[in-house]
């Protein structure tokens, strides 16, 4: 079970559990239209949804919201299904809304016959001019008056396929002079000849989102309908339609489910919005992701620098640090738009914790101990975690020939510099203290290698092993080290708001063009069998994970996240 802190909702549940609403019961759902991968956004919601229905012991289902048949894929089922799994989650049934097809077809039969919907026949654009605006009631429809036998007989026809998409639309019948524009005679139906992915060609009418959703909270007896902001104004629709339904005590409605071998518990569900979560120096909207995937911006969906669940997941970042993100982050009517560096931070702490110690070089430079025979090689005992000895240990071959980090090495050093330059010494973590002696140059004047001496009185168990330098710098031996493709990361976008587009740019402009860079590294040979997606810190580099481009004698590593903030001034 996954701690939530208290927000309005987590309240508003105790608050109905108190005074008996709902029998007492908690019913959620995450309902993802598959239509793209799982963004970090679509993960506040699992976290929330999944969290609350956890938290007292209620239900919560996965629902595909299918009811759109054009861009929908069985692609996008099976990832948001593994996405919502491997966040932590297990729901309690799996739904598609368009499973109740013949459900929300009888709601609409219903309505016409209570004369509280009918068929238009004006087109989108007429019925856009109709719609008036917030300063302006909208105006009736000519058909609106069109009588219920009428209506009955159109709608028939609609589903039997004798009209062409946009001729006609089944709409409700509210009020076009409500100040609420939702209000104002909303489509319930349209017509679409298209096959769906679930019922192939047995509809060519579907139902609009508002007039499906509320009707598939209440036939699955969804007690809280938790849904982000932009649909509080749908709210007056969302129980208009349960009250003009009443499906709890209208058994004929959900007697195709029944009949299918559903129980159906029919509820009375609230709809609650709460405040989208959103993160700086990225977009999260599908529609935008897609783009970025078919232009090939990016590699895939689950590209490591995506704020899809799969691109995070490749990048090393743990569901768990996702979840705590969410938790801190919290549940509110504000919105607002959380920092990057919070997300990482949530990384980092779980990675601290989690990840094994390793060795690593990502930019080598040869450093040759020669006062160390050619054959010489020894077998050193690392402690995978400094914090948690139940890591427990490793043995780190050393040999003679090092790769160390070129930058810790200065020709000319710079004030501070407490690592290597010529004449000087540093330590080498585990083995001893080096002086350097020699500098070795390439015909081009580049530096090729560096010749030092360990200064054997240091080693382990020796008198001077506690002799104090300034400088600790890490390596890797240049004989047993293995080959690995480095992935380095940085922010998929340069600006803080990509979607911003007053300066006339979209987020498309605004792409980093250094978000990867690809190094040739060696790591210590205990990596060569380094299982998928696990990760490890590199000890001065970071947090790093095995990529799924791994092939046997091919290792790819990602940069999950540099030890410390290097973005905050
Ligand atoms: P997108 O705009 O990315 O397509 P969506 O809301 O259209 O998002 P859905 O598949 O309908 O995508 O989303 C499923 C659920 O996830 C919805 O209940 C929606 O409210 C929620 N959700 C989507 N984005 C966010 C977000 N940024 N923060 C919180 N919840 C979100
Ligand atoms: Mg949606
Ligand atoms: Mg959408």
């Amino acid at each position: 079970e996954i701690p939530i802190s208290n927000n309005f909702i987590r309240q508003q549940v105790l608050d109905d559990r108190a005074s008996g609403k709902h029998d007492g019961r908690v019913v959620t759902r995450f309902p993802p239209e598959p239509n793209g991968y799982l963004h970090l956004g679509h993960a506040k919601s699992i976290c929330l949804n999944f969290g609350i229905a956890g938290e007292f012991a209620g239900r919560c289902n996965l629902r595909f919201d299918d009811t759109n048949p054009a861009k929908e894929d069985l692609e996008y089922v099976e990832s948001i299904k593994h996405d919502v799994q491997w966040l932590g989650f297990a729901w309690s049934e799996l739904r598609h809304a368009s499973d109740y097809f013949a459900v929300f077809h009888l709601c609409a039969l219903k309505l016409i016959k209570h004369g509280t919907a009918y068929v238009d026949s004006l087109s989108a654009e007429e019925i856009r001019e109709h719609r008036g605006s917030l300063t302006q009631a909208g105006k009736d429809s000519p058909y609106r008056s069109r009588s219920v036998a009428e209506n009955l007989d159109l709608f028939e026809r609609m589903r039997a396929g004798e009209f062409a998409d946009g001729a006609h639309i089944l709409r409700a019948k509210i009020d076009m002079a409500a100040p609420n524009i939702n209000l104002r005679d909303p489509a319930l139906y349209r017509i679409r000849k298209v096959t769906h992915q679930n019922t192939g060609d047995l509809w060519c009418i579907y139902p609009m989102y508002d007039f499906a959703h509320v009707i598939s909270d209440a036939v699955e007896g969804i007690t809280h309908s938790l849904c982000t902001l932009e649909f509080e104004d749908h709210r007056p629709l969302y129980d208009w339609c349960l009250d003009q339904l009443d499906l709890g005590n209208d058994a004929e409605l959900t007697a195709p489910l029944r009949a299918s071998g559903l129980t159906v518990n029919v509820s009375r569900p609230q709809q609650i919005e709460f405040a989208r979560g959103n993160l700086d120096y990225t977009v999260m909207s599908k529609r935008k992701l897609l783009a970025l995937v078919q232009d090939g911006l990016v590699d895939g969906w689950d590209d490591p620098r995506m704020p899809t669940i799969s691109g995070l997941r490749r990048r090393g970042f743990p569901a768990a640090a996702i979840r705590t993100f969410w938790q801190r982050a919290g549940v509110t009517k504000q919105t607002s738009v959380i920092e990057y560096s919070v997300l990482e931070n949530c990384v980092r702490e779980d990675l601290d914790a989690n990840a094994p110690r390793r060795l690593a070089v990502l930019d080598p430079l040869r450093l040759v101990l020669t006062n160390l025979a050619e054959t010489h090689e020894e077998s050193l005992t690392f402690s995978n975690h400094p914090k948690n000895e139940n890591f427990g240990a490793r043995s780190v071959p050393f040999a003679r020939e090092l790769w160390i980090e070129r930058e810790d090495f200065m020709e000319v050093p710079i004030k501070g510099f407490h690592r290597l330059a010529p004449g000087s010494e540093v330590r080498l973590r585990g083995i001893g203290i080096v002086r350097c002696d020699e500098v070795i140059k390439s015909d081009d004047g580049s530096i090729a290698a560096l010749h030092c001496t360990l200064d054997l009185d240091t080693r382990h168990g020796m008198p001077g092993a506690d002799r104090k330098v300034k400088g600790t710098i890490h390596w890797v031996s240049a004989r047993h080290a293995v080959a690995a493709e480095i992935r380095l990361y940085d922010r998929l976008f340069d600006v803080p708001n990509p979607d911003n587009d007053d300066d006339g740019k979209t987020y498309r402009d605004h792409l980093n063009p250094n978000s990867r860079r690809i190094v040739s590294g060696w790591v210590e040979p205990s990596l060569a069998d380094i299982a998928a997606e696990s990760s490890v810190q590199f000890e001065r580099l970071g947090y790093f994970v095995r990529d799924a481009d791994s092939r046997p004698g091919k290792l790819v590593l990602n940069r999950s996240v540099t030890l410390r903030d290097s973005w905050s001034k």
